[in-house]
């Protein structure tokens, strides 16, 4: 892939805080990350703060260069379904929605039937899905990976015709999410290389040249330069360190250099 193609591509990075914070923390985070990055060039910034938090965020951020994406979603627009929330709910609050995150899928069973659900509503009331895939640490020792990514993004896809205008893919393969242990700079392109080859089969070449894809699993700091300036990936997705806002601002400054 030409870099001057991945270059064309405006990076993203997004802070999933997963169920971190207090309110008072969230709102003093909120605070910073405005303060910090609201004038910052040439990168998408996608904060996505626990549910509870999200109106905070909204208020907090409104007016700025700095968008709020939910970690969840269900797919029926309103129901008896206890607990959940719908992306109809989320419009007017949030412009991003994760989906297919690998702990949706391994610690709440959530099924690619379900994520194919979800992205159809979350594209449905116009919210850019963020969709999370990646292969566990037994599936990549057993030489799985592709066969994983695949069937996830077939999963995700299906009954799919042309490929969602707005759609970012976050690679993150499971045993690097949390435990510090970030995929090479080299495992890390093949894979998003290998995902954006995939979505050129399956929708067209041009469509996975625009899709942005996002490499998460301990990105911090000090690893996020190298990462990103890896031809297919095209921004991060942040855990443990967007819950810093020094740490999560200077990966948002790495990824920024990258589109200079
Ligand atoms: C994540 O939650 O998507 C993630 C990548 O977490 P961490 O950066 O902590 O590995």
């Amino acid at each position: 892939m030409a870099d001057s193609m991945a270059n064309a591509r405006t990076p993203i990075v997004g802070g999933n805080w997963k169920m971190h914070t207090t309110r008072t923390e969230a709102q003093a985070l909120l605070q910073a990350l405005r303060a910090d990055l609201d004038a910052l060039a040439g990168v998408e910034v996608v904060v996505c703060p626990p549910a509870p938090w999200l109106g905070d965020a909204a208020d907090a951020l409104a007016g700025s260069s700095l968008a709020v994406g939910v970690q969840n979603v269900h797919w029926e627009p309103s129901g008896a379904y206890t607990g959940e929330q719908s992306p109809d709910m989320l419009v007017g609050t949030a412009t991003y929605a994760i989906v297919g995150h690998s702990e949706r899928r391994h610690v709440f069973g959530e099924t690619d039937i379900e994520v194919n659900r979800k992205l159809r509503a979350i594209l449905d009331a116009n919210l850019t899905p963020i969709l999370a895939v990646g292969e566990t640490l037994a599936e990549r020792e057993a030489g799985w990976a592709s066969v994983v990514l695949r069937t996830q993004l077939d999963g995700a896809f299906e009954g799919f015709e042309v490929c969602p205008p707005t759609l970012v893919v976050a690679y993150e393969p499971v045993w690097a999410i949390g435990t510090g242990r970030t995929a090479t700079p080299d495992v890390a392109q093949d894979a998003c290389a290998e995902v954006r080859s995939m979505l050129a089969k399956r929708f067209t070449p041009a469509d996975a040249e625009a899709v942005r894809i996002q490499y998460g699993g301990s990105v911090t700091p000090d690893n996020a330069e190298v990462l990103l300036a890896q031809p297919d990936i095209d921004g991060a997705l942040v855990g443990g360190a967007s819950l810093r806002a020094d740490a999560f601002a200077s990966i948002c400054r790495a990824a920024a250099r990258r589109s200079a």
